[in-house]
C-alpha cells in the first residue's frame, strides 16, 4: 500500500518525520483527509488533533494552529507548538484547562478573554489528544 510522508516542524525543531496509509487535519473550513497522490494545497490548521493513518493503528498529534502544506507524496505541518500523544504531559494539561476555566470566570476585559479561551482550547487539544492514545 502507498504511503505519504508526514513531517510536523515548530520553531524549536522537528516533532516528527513519519509515513502514513493517511492524514485527518483539523483546518479552519473543516477537517480533511489526506491519501497519498493528493493534489497541492496550502491550509491554515485550527487547534486540534492531526490523525496519522498507519495500518490498523492511529497516531494522534495535538497541533495547536499554523499551517498544513501537501504535495502528492509528502505533507508538512508548520505550526508554533505541536505534541505527540506520548510526550503529552496529562497532569499539566488538566491544570492548565483548570486555570484557564477560572481565569474566564472572573474575566471582563474582552481581549483578555479571548487569550484565555485559546489557552482552554489547548488545553482541552492536549487532553482529547492524550486521551487517544
Ligand atoms: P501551560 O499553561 O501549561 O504552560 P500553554 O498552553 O501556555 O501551557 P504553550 O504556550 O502552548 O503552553 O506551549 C509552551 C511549550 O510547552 C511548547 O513547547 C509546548 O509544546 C509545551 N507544552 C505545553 N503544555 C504541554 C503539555 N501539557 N505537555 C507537553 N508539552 C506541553
Amino acid at each position: 500500500m502507498k504511503t505519504i510522508k508526514v513531517n510536523i516542524v515548530t520553531p524549536d525543531g522537528p516533532v516528527s518525520e513519519t509515513e502514513a496509509d493517511m492524514v485527518i487535519a483539523a483546518t479552519e473550513t473543516g477537517e480533511i483527509g489526506i491519501l497519498p497522490g493528493h493534489i497541492a494545497m496550502v491550509a491554515p490548521l485550527e487547534i486540534g488533533a492531526l490523525r496519522l493513518k498507519k495500518g490498523n493503528s492511529t497516531e494522534n498529534v495535538a497541533v495547536h494552529g499554523g499551517f498544513i502544506e501537501v504535495r502528492p507524496d509528502v505533507v508538512t505541518v508548520l505550526a508554533q507548538h505541536a505534541e505527540l500523544a506520548s510526550e503529552i504531559d496529562i497532569d499539566r494539561a488538566k491544570r492548565a484547562a483548570k486555570r484557564a476555566e477560572q481565569e474566564l470566570q472572573a474575566k471582563t476585559d474582552k481581549l483578555d478573554a479571548q487569550l484565555v479561551e485559546l489557552d482552554l482550547k489547548r488545553a482541552i487539544n492536549r487532553i482529547n489528544v492524550y486521551e487517544s492514545k
